[in-house]
């Protein structure tokens, strides 16, 4: 079972514009904006509208819909960033082991230098 959704996290507060974040992207199902503290030349993070925790709770239970534009907004993002066919990584921390540290669905998105086999 995944936690509830606390709509005092952080980027639920940047979703409603209650703190400001340099956003780059949004539409229906979801916004993008840069990380505030980037690990690549680019480091854009992406997440849904609506209220989920994590990439589980997002799989299990969003609707199709959602998903399918959550993902298209994804690949928008880095396609209008210039960043195809150069390349870029997504990424999810999930959970605790991984390091999740903000309780709303965030999907990363690195590039703007070769990468190597996994970012430390
Ligand atoms: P996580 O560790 O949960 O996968 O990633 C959280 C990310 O959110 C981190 O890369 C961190 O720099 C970023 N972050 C945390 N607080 C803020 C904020 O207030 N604004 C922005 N733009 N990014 C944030």
């Amino acid at each position: 079972a995944t936690k509830p959704y606390d709509d005092q996290n952080i980027f639920a507060k940047i979703l409603r514009d209650e703190i400001p974040s340099s956003r780059v992207y949004e539409d229906e199902w979801a916004i993008a904006f840069h990380d505030i503290n980037a690990q690549a030349p680019i480091h854009i993070l992406v997440i849904p509208r609506g209220p989920y925790v994590s990439w589980d709770d997002f799989s299990a239970n969003a609707s199709a819909d959602e998903i399918a534009g959550f993902i298209r907004a994804v690949g928008t993002v880095a396609r209008d960033a210039g960043l195809v066919p150069r390349g870029y990584r997504l990424l999810a921390n999930t959970g605790r082991q991984a390091g999740q540290e903000v309780p709303h669905l965030h999907v990363h998105l690195f590039a703007g230098q070769p990468l190597g086999p996994m970012l430390a």
